[in-house]
């Protein structure tokens, strides 16, 4: 079956990186028909827009890409081109799987987790006010006026926002994914504790989505508290569901676990109008200290190449190429610079040298 996919390169060392990916994903034998988009800093320089329609339009059409990182250029007119383009299509879920290979330094001997964030609500929805502005000295008096506590003159406001339906698709799509990948166990993570309305209602829809997957056990943790085990004992986790602003966070910690944001994927899950759309991504931003230098680690985004291949029905193909990437990083004859340690007299390993490491293994 021959597949369109839309291809992003994206900027810094998004088109290094792509690239090694879109012949990975090649030479797994796949039948791929590349439609090449633009979107970020570049192609704010050459169209006047950082997230040109006919890219959303693609994404649309094609319900899969992949993406390199962009960089939001700051004169673009909007906050963030990744939130804008998560947001308009309402690619809510942001999967992270955080898996340890053999032949990776890393403080750990054993982690295999997934991350699930939430990735449309709580900090990230964009109501924001500036200090000073007429919007925050209203929203001073509204609270003054309905509380009775003052806020201080010299206050910026970020909104934060979780509903009942956004907590529970999420919770639920992480319920879902525990079956696919044949998990056992969902951690929720939150604050409600002190944040009651919020994350409290997070918590509470949790619980109610858990209880119809009986197959699969729950249990929640305070944010922090969460941060703590998962460096003490990672091993304890299997998927984690999180708002937004945690889920970054906590994704992040989790990448650290692994060997750092080079060799961590992920993918952005949702849809519009009844079309399951998906994004696949590195964790990683555009480097711009790499951009051009082949040396980038390309092991991130080949990583959610697999994830992708998966995706779109080519199990055997997706499989295959993380195996290749596995072999790759086991044997330790092709190491990217950012794996090796202080002590390490290897030669680093190029971007393309390990693309064509892998190649060679599939
Ligand atoms: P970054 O991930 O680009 O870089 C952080 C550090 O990790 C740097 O030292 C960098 O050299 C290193 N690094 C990142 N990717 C690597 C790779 N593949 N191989 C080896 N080393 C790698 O994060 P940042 O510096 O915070 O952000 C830089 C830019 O990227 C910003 O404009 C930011 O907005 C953007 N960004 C984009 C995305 C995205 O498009 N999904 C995600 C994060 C950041």
């Amino acid at each position: 079956m021959s597949h369109r996919i839309t291809l992003i390169p994206g900027d810094g060392i998004g088109p290094e990186v792509v690239e090694a990916t879109r012949r990975a994903i090649e030479a797994t034998g796949t039948d791929v028909t590349w439609d090449r988009r633009q979107m970020g800093a570049g192609a704010f320089s050459r169209t006047g827009r950082a997230l040109p329609a006919d890219t959303v339009a693609s994404i649309r059409e094609n319900r899969v890409a992949l993406k390199g990182p962009i960089e939001t250029p700051v004169t673009s007119g909007l906050g963030s081109v990744n939130v804008t383009l998560r947001q308009e299509l309402d690619l809510f879920a942001n999967v992270r799987p955080c898996r340890l290979y053999p032949g990776v330094p890393s403080l750990y001997d054993d982690v295999d987790l997934t991350v699930i964030r939430e990735n449309t609500e709580d900090m990230y929805t964009g109501f924001e006010f500036e200090m000073g502005s007429v919007a925050v000295k209203e929203l001073m008096r509204f609270v003054q006026d309905t509380t009775g506590r003052r806020v201080r003159q010299d206050s910026g406001i970020s909104i934060k926002m979780i509903s009942r339906e956004g907590s529970a698709r999420i919770v639920r799509f992480a319920f879902d994914e525990a079956r696919r990948l044949g998990r056992s166990k969902v951690t929720a993570a939150h604050k409600a504790n002190i944040m009651k309305f919020s994350d409290g209602l997070f918590l509470e829809v949790a619980r109610e989505v858990a209880a119809t997957y009986p197959d699969v056990s729950f249990e929640d943790r305070i944010i922090d508290a969460l941060c703590m085990q998962l460096v003490q004992a990672p091993e304890r986790f299997d998927v984690l569901v999180l708002p937004n602003l945690y889920g970054d966070i906590a994704s992040e910690l989790a990448a650290g676990l692994i060997g750092g944001v080079g060799v961590a994927p992920g993918a952005h899950v949702g849809g519009v109008d009844g079309r399951e759309l998906a994004v696949f991504e590195a964790t990683h931003g555009t480097a711009p200290d790499l951009a051009g230098t082949n040396t980038a680690n390309p092991i991130g985004v080949m990583l959610s190449g697999a994830m992708l291949l998966r995706h779109v029905g080519e199990v055997d193909a997706g499989n295959r190429l993380e195996a290749a990437v596995a072999e790759v990083l086991a044997d330790g004859a092709h190491v990217p610079r950012d794996l090796r340690t202080i002590d390490d007299d290897r030669p680093p390993a190029g971007t393309f040298q390990v693309a064509d490491a892998v190649i060679a293994r599939l």
